[in-house]
């Protein structure tokens, strides 16, 4: 469905951001990586996907908080690729801390990766996307875009702000083929919440799979997280031809969360 398309998913190295670019290779589109890791790691995930899925990969590993760094990170995939279609912004990161206490140095940073970030992507690539008379804009935003939670200030106003920007760029975009909408899901197994897990098991004096149970079902009233891949298949769908009306959104997969 997706071939000859070139996706950019930033922060997929890891978690969620790496199950969405799974799921887009597994439709046919060259790939763009973006995120930290280790480089012969890094090499291991671009080999594995561009070999399963028989599609084009690279990596560029610009850090999002910097925008120079993003523009070179756009610059880098037109120049292999010819032009973007689909850019994800995944990367992001956490802190908590409640507001008294909260660190400036990870207020800014969050609001960089987070939130600025998004703006400095989608600034860089809807030129081409009008251009070329296609596009999709997927935000990774959270539950936390619509709700929030003790400790976690930077991260719920980032992910507030998001949406925010998800509904401007899916007006300023309506009349055109380019599509902007946002994700929100509830807790993900991944590694950014492997260690809140860890920190609640250190303070509650719980197991690791107690404190997933716990952290998940104060939330969740359908007790179980989800999956990264049913996130991937998400970003797939709104690339369908059956999203094209479905702009400026933010969809909450977040097992009844945000129901209550
Ligand atoms: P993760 O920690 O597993 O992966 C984050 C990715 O972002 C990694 O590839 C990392 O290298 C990259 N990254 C971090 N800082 C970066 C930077 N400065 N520049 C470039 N890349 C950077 O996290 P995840 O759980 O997969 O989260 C991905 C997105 O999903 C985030 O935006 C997060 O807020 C959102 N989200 C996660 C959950 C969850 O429960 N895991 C829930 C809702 C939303």
């Amino acid at each position: 469905m997706l071939n000859g398309r070139v996706a950019l998913v930033t922060g997929s190295t890891s978690g969620i951001g790496l199950a969405i670019a799974d799921a887009l290779a597994g439709q046919g589109a060259d790939l763009v990586l973006n995120g930290f890791g280790e480089a012969t790691a890094i090499e291991t995930i671009r080999g594995g996907l561009a070999a399963r899925h028989g599609v084009r990969v690279i990596h560029v590993a610009a850090d999002m908080a910097k925008p120079a760094e993003i523009d070179s990170l756009i610059a880098a995939g037109e120049r292999q690729f010819g032009r973007i279609d689909i850019l994800v912004n995944n990367a992001g990161i956490q802190h908590t801390s409640p507001v008294e206490s909260f660190p400036s140095d990870k207020w800014e940073q969050i609001i960089a990766i987070n939130l600025s970030a998004c703006f400095y992507t989608t600034r860089a690539v809807l030129p081409g996307m009008r251009g070329r008379g296609w596009g999709r804009i997927v935000n990774i935003a959270s539950v936390h875009g619509l709700v929030a939670s003790v400790d976690k200030s930077a991260y719920v106003a980032a992910k507030h702000g998001l949406i925010g920007l998800t509904r401007t760029v899916a007006l300023e975009t309506a009349r055109s083929p380019v599509t902007c909408n946002a994700i929100c899901p509830g807790w993900v197994l991944t590694p950014l919440v492997e260690q809140q897990i860890q920190a609640r098991a250190e303070r509650d004096g719980l197991t690791r799979d107690e404190a997933m149970t716990r952290l998940v079902s104060e939330k969740m009233p359908s007790g179980d997280p989800v999956v990264p891949a049913a996130l991937g298949q998400l970003v797939v769908y709104l690339c369908s031809p059956a999203a094209d009306q479905i702009r400026g959104a933010a969809l909450p997969v977040d097992g009844a969360w945000t129901a209550q």
